[in-house]
């Protein structure tokens, strides 16, 4: 690679980031982390019509959370600063004025009404009104009127627009690195508004200087902005700026049907498509860090949406995805939403966290319940884990740990049989007489019990369960009852004898 590696992430703060923003920040960072490069983010805000307010924050708060914070943002490194388009408003003046000068764009003072009205008259005649090529000659604009009736009409405050004058009959040959060669011809194209009357630029002229001043190397951004590409590219040839290289990453589509995941789709399927909480006034939308993902967890799955380093491997660290990541092995086609997937990945982090962290998290859950315990949440956390996907779930694994069963399944009653109420008075009667009150010798003195008496292992066990947690699940029986400790079993024992 010749040009130092200087990538971006170019959110518009128009709400929060969807998941498939998140994906593109990634791509971007792997992509600039694995060749030493820099991975920046830019505030693209020049539509202050979508502007919403904590947006900005709430994407810098995600990425800081996901551990992929850009190396230069707003307030960070600001080497090509700003970084944040509305505080760049100046800068982007003089490059439309260029553009002027040099013939590659033209003033345009039709107004709204103007062309409301032409859209609806070609409309009837069931077609497509385009601002482009074929009707710019009959327009009301600098290249109908000549250049200094233009420059009065600004001078006198009349409103206007700057417009690319795209060039006709081109064929332009780009270039993707995930897609390869596209042929596009420039009649297709319409003169976009680059720079507006009220002194904004538009989303391309700004994207495109911003990228060229602040030396961008790569353009890796989602599939929804391919079809701005070839106005890119003329725009650099405009300028006679060198084009950095594009990619553009596969869609990301919802988990069953067609089409593009949405920001609706979470909250109506039950699954959070965004990093962090985001709250209205009308509603709040699931974050997966207020629904208990790691946040390795997310990059790892969001990582497979679209890329894959050719083996079966699933489970990457993001060091790991530093390593292997390349835009070589992105996909053409759209990425398939698996909300169940993202789960099986955050049971695989949650199985490599250790017992202790895991029991710190988990203590708060029992505490916002209001409980206060002396037993040994460590042990118990590591005895249940293999089942959570979530921390929270080890409430509903573990809850029996903490408060005695006041009912008991319905189905698993019926091993209650009628001389089941001797036996287990006579278990009180074993237990008790046990001092080294550990799991394995609790085991082998009932087992013996058993054994010498002839009673049925299941006679005993299932009951003894049923008891002790209510239901006939959880992990091994006598290291709930070491957990629990003797007392608490008796009574248990003793409380299922009177109640069933
Ligand atoms: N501001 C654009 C967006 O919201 C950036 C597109 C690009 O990366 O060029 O996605």
């Amino acid at each position: 690679m010749s040009k130092p590696v200087r990538v971006r992430f170019a959110p518009s703060p128009t709400g929060p980031l969807h998941i498939g923003g998140v994906r593109t920040a990634l791509f971007n960072y792997l992509f600039a982390k694995k060749h030493n490069g820099v991975f920046y983010l830019r505030v693209e805000d020049t539509d202050q019509t979508r502007f919403v307010p904590g947006a900005e924050a709430y994407i810098m708060e995600a990425l800081d959370w996901l551990g992929i914070a850009p190396d230069e943002t707003v307030g960070k490194n600001e080497k090509f600063g700003p970084y944040r388009q509305s505080d760049r408003k100046e800068i982007y003046k003089q490059y439309a004025d260029e553009l002027i000068a040099s013939g590659w764009a033209y003033y345009a003072f039709d107004s709204a009404e103007k062309l409301d009205e032409l859209r609806k008259t070609a409309e009837a005649k069931g077609q497509t009104f385009i601002y482009n090529h074929s009707v710019r000659d009959t327009l009301d604009n600098s290249l109908t009127v000549s250049r200094e009736e233009a420059a009065q009409r600004i001078a006198n405050g009349e409103a206007y627009v700057v417009r690319f004058k795209t060039p006709v009959n081109e064929t332009l040959y780009l270039h993707d690195i995930i897609r390869g060669d596209i042929k596009f011809e420039t009649n297709l194209l319409d003169d976009k508004v680059l720079f507006k009357g009220d002194g904004m630029p538009t989303y391309h002229l700004a994207n495109i200087v911003d990228d060229h001043l602040m030396k961008t190397s790569h353009v890796i951004r989602g599939e929804e902005w391919l079809p701005s590409m070839p106005l890119h590219v003329l725009l650099y040839k405009a300028f006679g700026w060198e084009a950095p290289e594009f990619a553009h990453l596969p869609l990301i589509l919802k988990p069953i049907g067609n089409g593009k995941l949405s920001k609706r789709d979470g909250d109506k399927m039950g699954f959070p498509v965004f990093p962090l909480e985001w709250k209205t006034e009308e509603s709040t939308s699931m974050g997966y860090r207020e629904n208990g993902f790691f946040p390795e967890a997310v990059v790892n799955f969001l990582a497979l949406l679209g890329w894959n380093d050719g083996t079966e491997q699933e489970i990457f660290s993001l060091e790991e995805l530093v390593q292997k990541f390349d835009l070589a092995r992105v996909n053409k086609s759209g990425a398939k939403f698996d909300p169940e997937k993202n789960k099986w990945f955050n049971h695989q982090y949650l199985q490599k966290q250790s017992d202790t962290s895991l029991a710190t998290a988990f203590e708060k859950v029992l505490a916002d319940k209001g409980i206060s315990t002396t037993l040994d949440v460590t042990r118990i956390v590591s005895l249940n884990k293999e089942r959570a996907n979530f921390v929270n779930d080890l409430w509903d694994l573990t809850d029996y740990f903490f408060v005695a069963p006041t009912n008991y399944d319905e189905k698993a009653l019926k091993n209650w049989k009628e001389d089941t109420s001797g036996l287990m008075q006579q278990l009180i009667a074993v237990l008790e007489g046990i001092s080294d009150f550990t799991s394995s010798n609790i085991e082998t003195v009932v087992k013996e019990w058993l054994t010498v008496n002839e009673i049925g292992m299941g006679k005993v066990m299932q009951p003894f369960r049923l008891s002790l947690v209510g239901k006939m699940m959880g992990p091994h029986l006598f290291d709930i009852v070491e957990i629990i400790g003797k007392q608490e079993t008796i009574q248990r024992i003793q409380k299922a004898i009177n109640t069933i």
